[in-house]
């Protein structure tokens, strides 16, 4: 029996993709460096109907790949063969819970919907990505997405108060219910945050809110090297009293991509940019004057709101300008603070002792240790570069692995990293992994071959 005659007489006809177009558009990652290939594709328009998919998958072994937004970064959402199983239909936003100061909605609903509901409610849902126009907020959970506000807020993980979620045979868990604690047994959310579709669909979150920041300061800052930014970043944390929100690292070459890409001019030339954030309070309100008591002159505050959305505009336009310039190998790391400024300069030499002309693109979220670093090698501009991505992925990691870094910092593992998870867990963490998902999905039906390594 086809596949398509075996999940039919369960859902309705527009829960059945046929559209060619759509289908296509799921099959090619945001990055256009997986093309997958599937048998069928489905997008179910309730919990039910993905607990139906998932009996049926269960019952005849059959692979089953969820997808959100497809703008994941490392294949998480590839399929080669099976059911691609799109979640964009369970976008329900619930109304906010201001008692609670909370909202569920479904895992299909775009990131950027929840941020506008929470505002038009008066509240505030802080996860802030260059994505968030199209990634989903259950893609957001299975990758425990970080962004631009968790040096503040935390990431994903720390926003997420209840999941409802359909295990690989179809039994439904759910803890919606709009708790702050709940400390009865073990809190099973966490297990689904972060495991990339690998142990079941997510398919409704309980998030938290907060209340919207009355002000915020916009602060842009030139440094000469990254000791420099670290300093900057100990001494707005020690007199914000903890109301510095985002503090993002932006590299000369970085900067400049995105701000030829934009036809604008860089607000400042330096090595090294700072893109900062905070929430203005009356402890706030001497910063600049004590940035300029420890040295820092080449400060910039934004003015109006234009300036600051053109400062945030350079900042969010470096990965699209990038992908107009052709193909990049591209990493997504994180070290502590502590670290960061030896790993920058050994990872730059090593990389340039193997690739005399490669163009390293640095920028990040400094603030949390996370960094995006990736290598563009002008000589091989289109997608023949992917023939030195191991080499490049061995060359970066090993300097990350020294400096007691991960490889993936908030883009998750995917099939992309699998192989340098064994590097990153000692083999009890690795047996634990597998054994969670040996009891969850004993058929291996659940996002094949992503994550663990086989
Ligand atoms: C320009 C750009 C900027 C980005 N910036 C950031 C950033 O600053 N911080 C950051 O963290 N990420 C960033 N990302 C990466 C990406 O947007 C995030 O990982 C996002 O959380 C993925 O959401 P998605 O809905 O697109 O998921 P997808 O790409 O569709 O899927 C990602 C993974 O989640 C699984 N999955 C999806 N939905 C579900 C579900 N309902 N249940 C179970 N599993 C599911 C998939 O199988 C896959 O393994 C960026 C991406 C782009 C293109």
């Amino acid at each position: 029996m086809s596949l398509f005659a075996l999940f039919a007489p369960h859902l309705s006809a527009a829960e059945m993709v046929q559209d060619k177009d759509k289908i296509a558009a799921l099959l090619l990652d945001r990055r256009e460096r997986y093309q997958s290939c599937a048998d069928l594709v489905l997008s179910p328009n309730s919990t039910q109907s993905v607990q139906k998919i998932m009996q049926l998958a269960w019952a005849n072994k059959i692979p089953v790949v969820p997808i959100g937004g497809n703008t994941g970064l490392c294949g998480g959402a590839s399929i080669n063969g099976g059911v691609l199983l799109s979640l964009e239909k369970l976008n329900q936003i619930n109304p906010v819970n201001t008692a609670d100061r909370c909202i569920t909605v479904g895992s299909g609903s775009l990131l950027y919907q929840v941020q506008q509901a929470a505002k038009d409610a008066g509240l505030f849902f802080p996860l802030s990505l260059a994505s968030e126009g199209s990634c989903q907020i259950g893609g957001n959970i299975a990758a425990n997405a970080g962004g631009i506000n968790v040096l503040r807020y935390g990431t994903m993980r720390d926003l997420v108060l209840g999941l409802e979620v359909v295990l690989p045979n179809g039994e439904i868990i759910s803890s919606l219910q709009p708790l702050h604690k709940n400390t009865a047994g073990l809190d099973l959310k966490h297990l689904f945050i972060g495991s990339e579709g690998t142990l079941g669909i997510i398919t409704a979150a309980t998030l938290k809110l907060f209340f919207l920041p009355q002000q915020v300061e916009t602060l842009w800052a030139s440094c000469a090297n990254i000791n420099e930014c670290i300093n900057l970043l100990n001494i707005l944390q020690k007199h914000s009293s903890g109301s510095l929100k985002s503090f993002e690292l932006i590299s000369h070459t970085a900067l400049n991509i995105s701000a030829n890409d934009l036809h604008t001019t860089p607000p400042t030339n330096a090595a090294w940019h700072i893109l900062c954030e905070w929430e203005k309070t009356q402890n706030t309100e001497r910063l600049p004057e004590t940035l300029l008591q420890h040295g820092f002159e080449h400060i910039l505050i934004a003015q109006n709101e234009q300036q600051r959305q053109n400062w945030w505009r350079l900042r969010e336009n470096i990965s699209a300008a990038q992908k107009r310039r052709g193909v990049s190998i591209k990493h997504d790391i994180a070290l502590s603070i502590a670290a960061l400024a030896d790993f920058v300069a050994a990872c730059e030499k090593n990389i340039q002792a193997a690739f005399a002309n490669a163009e390293i693109v640095l920028f990040g979220h400094l603030g949390d240790g996370s960094l995006h670093y990736n290598i563009f090698l002008p000589d091989y501009p289109d997608k023949s570069v992917y023939q030195f991505e191991n080499q490049i992925n061995s060359i970066v990691y090993q300097v990350v692995l020294q400096h007691n870094g991960t490889i993936a910092a908030e883009h998750g593992v995917g099939i992309l990293k699998k192989h340098w998870l064994k590097n990153m867990r000692n083999a009890s963490e690795l047996a634990l992994m597998q054994a969670i998902k040996q009891h969850l999905d004993p058929y291996g039906i659940m996002n094949p071959h992503k994550v663990y390594p086989e």
